[in-house]
């Protein structure tokens, strides 16, 4: 099988993994480093992270039960995969959707079925149902925003899908600060609904390596028995906690980063490009009259480095830029443009094709 794999160039604009561009406060840092030297290092960490738990249960307003932290959301996909699927289950798919569900799905076992979507990349609810109802799956991935096209899930789609699905329904809201509604609005314990959250986009802390369950309580006791003991160090459980202090600093971060999409929106309106309407801190786009393995070539060779999607499953010659600072957004628009005029004129170029994805 191909392994992960996400091309690393060194360019000065890197606006390929959706990262934040703005840092974590100054005073998170400082408390951080407080609590790091007041660890008694000598110990295991607290094996069911309470501190940390309770602090995302009343962030949430939910149950501290209803709360499973681990490292980083793939962890938590990995550990809903170990508990749910497995040899002789099947994990149903909406592709293009984050490459490391059907990753997962694969490498602990499952088959993986895939789901149907509109030529404009959504979901249709009764194609959705049709779907499940023929491959039976026991755990649908959904993905809201979904990654990489930055198109929200409506309601009507997650009850659908809930509704007819035999088993767990996940739904990977990575991106959840961006989007107008959350399915969190449907988690309770009477269903088999899990909201996927992490600390790695809105929070700034990608390098911290944590994300987290919102799910019913049994659903999450019976993730304790697969995830590793002490899976999570005491540093990332202080992490965790102290940044949830920090909650307006990072609702001001979104508030930028949506006014910066804003920018690339327009900017992208100006080329010849199709874009697709974002609700995440990345916009998909594909040039109209250019290869996107060339145009990205030509990026790369302009100091920037941005997603080729284009061996991405229904992504024919598309490309996926995150947001980043106002510079940042301007250095990409200048070098798309110079890119666009230069490949028009010339053979296509291939750029490093990817088979696995993540980020
Ligand atoms: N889900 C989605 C939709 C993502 O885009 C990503 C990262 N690109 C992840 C999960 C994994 O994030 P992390 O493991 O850093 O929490």
């Amino acid at each position: 099988m191909v392994g992960y794999h996400s091309p690393q160039v060194p360019c000065s604009v890197r606006l390929n993994t959706n990262e934040s561009p703005f840092a974590p406060p100054a005073a998170w840092q400082e408390a951080l480093a407080d609590e790091i030297a007041s660890t008694d290092f000598r110990r295991y960490p607290d094996r069911s992270a309470v501190a940390l738990r309770t602090a995302l249960a009343a962030h949430h307003g939910v149950l501290p039960d209803q709360v499973f932290a681990a490292n980083g959301s793939n962890e938590v996909l990995q550990t809903i995969c170990l508990a749910y699927g497995g040899a002789g289950r099947t994990a149903l798919v909406f592709e293009p959707t984050y490459a490391m569900h059907r990753q997962i799905s694969r490498t602990t076992g499952a088959a993986i079925a895939d789901g149907p979507r509109r030529s404009d990349l959504t979901i249709d609810p009764a194609q959705a149902v049709a779907a499940i109802n023929e491959h039976r799956p026991s755990i649908v991935f959904l993905c809201s925003p979904n990654n990489p096209t930055g198109l929200v899930e409506g309601r009507e789609v997650i009850e659908a899908v809930l509704a007819a699905a035999p088993g767990i329904v996940v739904v990977d809201e990575a991106y959840g600060q961006f989007a107008d509604w959350s399915a969190l609005e449907l988690m309770d314990e009477h269903s088999a609904l899990c909201v996927v959250r992490t600390y790695s986009k809105t929070w700034a802390m990608a390098g911290a390596r944590l994300g987290y369950l919102l799910a019913p309580a049994w659903m999450n006791a019976e993730l304790d028995k697969v995830v590793l003991p002490y899976h999570l160090d005491s540093m990332k459980q202080a992490a965790g906690r102290l940044a949830l202090r920090y909650e307006t600093d990072m609702r001001a971060r979104v508030v930028e980063l949506v006014r910066q999409r804003g920018r690339i929106l327009n900017g992208l309106a100006e080329l010849p490009v199709t874009v697709w309407p974002s609700q995440a801190n990345f916009v998909l786009f594909r040039p109209d009259h250019s290869s996107a393995d060339a145009v990205w070539h030509e990026l790369v060779a302009r100091d920037v480095l941005i997603r080729n999607c284009s061996s991405w499953p229904r992504l024919d010659n598309c490309l996926r830029v995150s947001v980043g600072s106002e510079p940042e957004n301007d250095a990409f628009l200048a070098a798309l443009e110079a890119a666009l005029q230069s490949v028009q004129s010339v053979p296509s170029v291939q750029a490093p094709r990817e088979t696995a994805v993540a980020r």
